[in-house]
């Protein structure tokens, strides 16, 4: 004689052959759901997740229902497309501090101040300026690749692109804000060339507008006011010249940067100095 359970394979009524087994735990069942989910691989590139497993997302029992949550890599792999999108990307990967040639004592200098700025960031902001290739970028780059491998949101903003971008919109609140509330809000921001306009008859860059200015104090200032915002900035002014180009946005930089105010001379060779 045939069991139900062979009449019903027979059939192919699965169905009836759960509904036969033990009554199952719906909560339990969601939870395998989720493992299974979870377990699968995406295709997501740029950096691996252990916890998403590069899909962007998990799926979670809440409240006795499954529910799409996104992983917390999707808040770095922005940041890194941003980055990417911005020119930074393969600079990335190739200005790192071990690929920072470091063969005069001040590069020497200038490395370590680096470094250690990455395990003493606290409330300070890292500032190098001085004359073009000498590899303040490469620097700066690298420094903001070792906060985004600690998994901080970052964003680069090279200052004439964006700077234009702002001034062209000063006028459209909502547009304005919009482009400007990132630069202001992310947790590590680096400005390249900070104040770079075309240059002026004696090689250095011409003077920064009033535009310029305005644009600056106010990103400036708001991450002067919140301390866990961290700011890289490069360029090629002196803290000097940019405390006589306007001593608001000057002093805010000098007194958050202090031991990491980094300046290069026209022959660093005969002179580096750090305020
Ligand atoms: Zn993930």
């Amino acid at each position: 004689m045939e069991t139900i359970e062979q009449i019903a394979r027979a059939l192919g009524i699965p169905g009836i052959l759960e509904l036969m087994s033990e009554p199952v735990d719906e909560t339990q069942y969601l939870r395998h759901k989720c493992d299974v989910y979870n377990a699968k691989s995406g295709r997501l590139a740029g950096l691996d997740c252990p916890i998403c497993k590069n899909k962007g997302n998990i799926l979670v029992v809440e409240g006795g229902e499954e529910r799409m949550r996104e992983c917390s890599c999707m808040e770095k792999r922005r940041s890194l497309a941003r980055i990417q999108a911005s020119g930074l990307g393969y600079m990335l990967e190739s200005c790192r501090f071990d690929t920072y040639r470091a063969d005069e004592s001040w590069q020497k200098m200038f490395l370590s101040k680096a470094k250690e700025f990455v395990l003493d960031h606290e409330g300070k902001w890292l500032y190098m300026g001085g004359q073009v290739g000498a590899g303040k970028t490469h620097l700066c780059t690298a420094i903001v690749g070792e906060f985004m491998r600690m998994g901080l949101g970052a964003r680069y903003m090279l200052w004439r692109d964006e700077a234009a971008k702002l001034k062209a919109v000063v006028n459209d609140d909502v547009e304005y804000n919009r482009l400007i509330r990132p630069l202001k809000t992310t947790p590590v921001l680096y400005i390249d060339d900070f104040f770079k306009t075309q240059r002026g008859e004696n090689g250095k860059p011409a003077f920064p507008t009033a535009g310029d200015v305005n644009v600056a104090f106010e990103i400036i200032n708001y991450r002067y006011n919140n301390l866990n915002l961290i700011t890289i900035i490069s360029g090629e002014w002196t803290i000097d010249e940019i405390l006589r180009i306007d001593e608001a946005v000057g002093s805010r930089i000098y007194q958050r940067t202090k031991e990491y105010c980094l300046q290069i001379a026209p022959d660093p060779r005969k002179n580096y100095r750090m305020r």
